[in-house]
């Protein structure tokens, strides 16, 4: 063991983001699609973000401004995008920082061009059409048309990007072609309307690229927004059943140390009532098993159900803010304390842990 690291340690390997970026990409890019790398999971992490551009990302975007600030203010040259529809408070930052930005409402766009205007800058709107997932975006397709032209006719400085959705998030609206063909549909309407191509007809996240690589894409989407799939890269394979090969699961690994191992009962002894965040949980009782008490909990990953220990003895008991119990009953290594168990993990503990100050981050 490496006695040097402090833990709890997230473990990040670069290379491993960086191939799994390179498989999306150049997937996308056979089917004339761009990529905006997402940094919004990872904290806004720039070493990310330098993967994502080498990978060939066309943009960095993020749901949060101050990140893509902090790309910009380290001189970081590739475009940036606000994925979440900017707030009033943040329209200066948002022309200053972010070129592109996801866009639902009139009056907020009208801000856009004043402050653009101030100063002397372009800032490109992609409008975003609600086709069902019922988060953002217009659902009338008459008054995004109407936005459109009106950007596209009367504003100096907002340039109509283009048009876009967002699906599986609020209603777990799951893409599909015929979705997306709507999404196409009204971007070849606004193109017969302005004389142009939109350079953006954005078809979602992740999740949509099942649909890529079942060949089920409609052609006329040509942009897509990806973190999950180039990070952890779990919700393909394990909940999509689309298994990419040469892509990792394994970029980030979540390393914690033992604290206590003891035999204890499985069931609680005394009267039963509440757990430290006010839940009932439901007890099996399998009798004594051997367990260790590792000093990483919820305030750091939230939910450890999302956790997988790497070692597949180990299987995660429960926890409470400041702690994790796992059963090693099933484990062949033979622990103790001061020992380290490590876990992959699905795309909420990745956000938890990487904008913990608590955590330490090792690049590898
Ligand atoms: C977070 C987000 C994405 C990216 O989602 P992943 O599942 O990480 O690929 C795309 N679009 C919007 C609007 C988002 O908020």
């Amino acid at each position: 063991m490496n006695t040097k690291d402090k833990y709890p340690l997230l473990e990040i390997n670069l290379n491993k983001i960086y191939e799994n970026a390179k498989i999306i990409v150049d997937k996308c890019r056979e089917k004339g699609i761009s990529v905006s790398g997402i940094i919004k999971g990872v904290n806004g992490m720039d070493s990310v973000a330098k993967e994502f551009a080498r990978a060939g990302c066309a943009h960095i975007a993020s749901s949060r401004l101050e990140q893509l600030t902090q790309l910009k203010e380290k001189d970081f040259k590739i475009r940036t995008m606000l994925i979440r529809l900017p707030m009033e408070s943040e329209i200066e930052e948002l022309v200053k920082f972010a070129d592109i930005s996801l866009n639902s409402e009139w009056q907020t766009i009208e801000l856009i061009e004043k402050a653009c205007e101030k100063e002397k800058k372009q800032h490109g709107v992609v409008l975003m059409y609600d086709v069902g997932d019922l988060r953002e975006g217009f659902v009338s397709r008459k008054e995004l048309i109407d936005q459109a032209l009106h950007i596209e006719n009367n504003l100096k400085y907002v340039k109509l990007m283009g048009i876009g959705t967002n699906l599986s998030c609020y209603g777990s609206v799951k893409p599909t072609s015929e979705n997306l063909n709507k999404v196409t549909e009204l971007a070849d309407t606004i193109r017969e309307l302005i004389g142009r191509k939109l350079e953006i007809v954005s078809g979602g996240g992740t999740t949509s690229l099942p649909l890529l690589f079942n060949g089920d894409m409609p052609s006329g989407i040509n942009h897509l927004r990806i973190g999950e799939a180039m990070l952890v890269n779990r919700d393909l394979p394990d909940l999509w059943g689309t298994k990419v090969t040469g892509m990792h699961q394994d970029a980030f690994i979540l390393k914690a140390q033992i604290i206590e191992i003891k035999d204890k009962p499985t069931y609680p002894i005394g009267e039963l009532y509440l757990d430290a965040f006010g839940n009932k949980p439901i007890y099996e009782d399998r009798g004594v098993r051997r367990k260790a008490l590792l000093a990483v909990g919820k305030q750091d990953f939230m939910q450890e159900d999302r956790l997988i220990p790497c070692d597949e003895g180990v299987e995660i008991v429960g926890g409470s803010s400041d702690h994790l119990i796992v059963d090693i009953e099933d484990s062949e290594q033979e622990f103790k304390i001061g020992d380290v168990i490590q876990f992959y993990m699905y795309y909420s503990p990745m956000l938890y842990l990487c904008s913990s100050r608590w955590v330490k981050k090792k690049f590898v």
